[in-house]
């Protein structure tokens, strides 16, 4: 269980949680532990279950957030020599459209270039959507039958990947949001909890002779 990433503040209230464990198990030993620090030990306890438990959730969340801004996988070529063998990705830039693309140096031609795709899937849903309209748009416009039959068979298949994308895109967006409320939560429960063991622990170490 120590192995889940804590904040700090968490980290410093399970440290308070863990001194007060102690303490009381040190009380109980003496038959000098009332039931309110009995009550206060379960509180601890409770809260320190919970305090893992909400860092675990918030790992899992993250985690799952981080694979899926990765999950767009560009197959950039150079459009100077059309190959991808010596792409070196270099960083990235904003196109004109507010979509972070990867920019890449070709070490064959020396050249550098963003890619024409954009490299998360939040962007890449609205390149579709823009995309989809373009070659419905280009049904009217072109004179070829053959490229016009094929561009009618392709826009299914892209309508199908964005429908699939929207759902995940929307969980996801979800999910993040509702950790963020929940972090705020907690923050605040940690604070007060903070504080009153502060207190609880003035009063004991009055009640008992500090340790050597
Ligand atoms: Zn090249």
């Amino acid at each position: 269980m120590n192995t889940t990433a804590l904040k700090a503040n968490e980290r410093e209230l399970i440290k308070l949680i863990r001194f007060f464990s102690k303490r009381a198990t040190l009380l109980m030993e003496t038959g000098e532990l009332s039931q309110e620090h009995e009550q206060l030990t379960n509180a601890c306890q409770n809260l320190e279950a919970q305090l893992y438990k909400h860092a675990e959730n918030r790992a899992a969340i993250l985690d799952k957030r981080e694979r899926l801004e990765k999950v767009i996988e560009d197959n950039a070529q150079c459009p100077k020599c059309g190959k991808a063998d010596m792409l070196k990705k270099n960083g990235v830039a904003t196109n004109e459209h507010g979509w972070k693309c990867n920019t890449y140096r070709c070490r064959r031609c020396n050249t550098t270039f963003t890619w024409n795709k954009p490299n998360n899937p939040w962007h890449m849903a609205e390149f579709l959507e823009m995309y989809i309209q373009e070659l419905e748009q280009s049904l009217h416009t072109q004179p070829n039958e053959e490229l016009r039959e094929h561009t009618e068979a392709a826009i299914p298949q892209l309508q199908d990947s964005l429908y699939k994308l929207r759902p995940v895109l929307q969980t996801s967006d979800e999910e993040v949001e509702a950790l963020a409320t929940k972090e705020k939560e907690m923050d605040r429960m940690i604070h007060q909890f903070k504080n009153y063991l502060m207190i609880e622990k003035i009063k004991l170490d009055t009640y008992e002779e500090p340790e050597e």
